[in-house]
């Protein structure tokens, strides 16, 4: 097999170095501007707290407006993601490995000692460099962590627009690719409305910010999360009527858990006598949500993105594993971040926590796990 053009099409170029750029400029650039409701992050562990400015969807809209107008001025190829995708990969990865490079250094020499900003060194350079050496690291005021999480999500749509126009622009437009694009892009859209919820979580809360998390947000979210979408444009797959209703209702359920669950822990912590499902919230130690999805599985949210996660698979058939990848990838992430969590919230709660895990016995799936 002649590896060559393989080989070829994975080194950068400076179209590729050039579309990177500028949508990481146009992210800070317009991020910075655009008008979007400033929320408070969590009270870190010296009581600051970080403000972030949720123009997320706007900043999308903007962009594929602007996306649209270049194509109908012939300045930007529709294709040019799809056509040019492993160039982009690579291209993001290397990105993501000389930023982190230069987090870490930054990182060992700061002397700041808030909670956003401290550095953690603990003197393996690998450990250091995967995980981070501070937890808020920002540019020019741009918190890097919301920033990057960002790139990723709209990057993924925008490598779905790119396929779907190529399948389009090759007369290769299936019942299957639709499926996929509507889910995915109803998924993503519904992120960046509800921008805010991420404020409080696992990633922005905990983790510092290294390669792990820079690569996780850049790379594997943008790329791998779109493997269905590639695989369609090279595998037709014929769906029956049953088919298309049942991969529906998948989406439909795990859409309304996942959004109904983080919803549900979002407003408690907002407000801890806020009704769930029109009643009183049952509260354990004051501090514990034990109603609602909260009080059938300690991790309900999770379930309802693996389903989500399977919905966007389902349109590729059974006919190969490779459009898999993503819920099967999802569900390790999602079982061994579980694992971790638990482990937190037993040592920040306490006996409360065994409380609520008494109450509540399963942990993602209710009776089985
Ligand atoms: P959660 O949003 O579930 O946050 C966990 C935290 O919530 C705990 O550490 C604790 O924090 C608090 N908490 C836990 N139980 C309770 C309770 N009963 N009452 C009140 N507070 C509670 O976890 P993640 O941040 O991991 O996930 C958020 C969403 O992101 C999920 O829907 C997940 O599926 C999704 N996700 C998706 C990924 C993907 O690749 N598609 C990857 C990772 C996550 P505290 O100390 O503040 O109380």
């Amino acid at each position: 097999m002649d590896i060559n053009p393989l080989v070829n099409s994975l080194i950068p170029s400076s179209i590729s170095v050039g579309l990177l750029l500028s949508f990481f400029t146009y992210l800070a650039v317009a991020g910075s501007i655009l008008p979007g409701k400033i929320v408070p992050g969590v009270t870190l562990t010296d009581g600051t707290r970080l403000h972030y400015r949720c123009n997320g969807l706007l900043l999308l809209l903007v962009l594929i407006a602007l996306l649209g107008i270049g194509t109908q001025l012939d300045i930007v190829s529709p294709t040019i993601i799809a056509d040019r995708g492993l160039e982009l990969l690579s291209t993001t990865f290397v990105f993501s490995v000389l930023v982190t490079l230069l987090l870490y250094v930054v990182g060992c020499k700061s002397s700041d000692q808030n909670s956003s900003l401290k550095p953690h060194v603990t003197g393996n350079l690998i450990h250091d460099w995967w995980f981070g050496i501070q937890l808020n690291p920002q540019f020019f005021g741009i918190d890097l962590k919301f920033f990057f999480v960002r790139a990723g999500m709209m990057g993924w749509l925008l490598i779905n627009l790119s396929i779907l126009l190529k399948a389009l622009k090759d007369s290769n437009l299936t019942q299957s690719m639709i499926l996929y694009q509507i889910f995915c892009t109803l998924y993503i859209i519904d992120y960046f409305f509800y921008e805010e919820f991420m404020t409080s979580t696992w990633d922005i809360i905990a983790e510092r910010l290294g390669f792990m998390l820079v690569f996780g947000d850049l790379v594997w979210i943008p790329y791998t999360f779109s493997i269905q979408g590639w695989w369609l444009l090279h595998n037709k797959v014929e769906l029956t009527t049953a088919a298309i209703v049942a991969n529906c209702l998948v989406f439909f359920i795990g859409y309304v858990v996942f959004r109904g669950a983080n919803k549900q822990k979002h407003v408690f912590k907002k407000d801890p006598k806020a009704p769930i499902w029109g009643r009183p919230p049952k509260v354990i130690g004051g501090k514990l949500l034990a109603s609602g999805y909260w009080g059938i599985a300690r991790h309900s949210n999770y379930l309802g993105d693996l389903l989500v996660a399977l919905s966007f698979s389902l349109p590729c058939g059974i006919s190969s594993p490779i459009p898999y990848f993503y819920p099967v990838y999802l569900l390790i992430l999602l079982v061994w971040r579980e694992r971790r969590d638990e482990a937190r919230c037993a040592q920040k709660y306490k006996e409360i926590w065994n409380e609520y895990c008494n109450l509540v016995p399963w942990r993602i799936l209710p009776y089985v796990y």
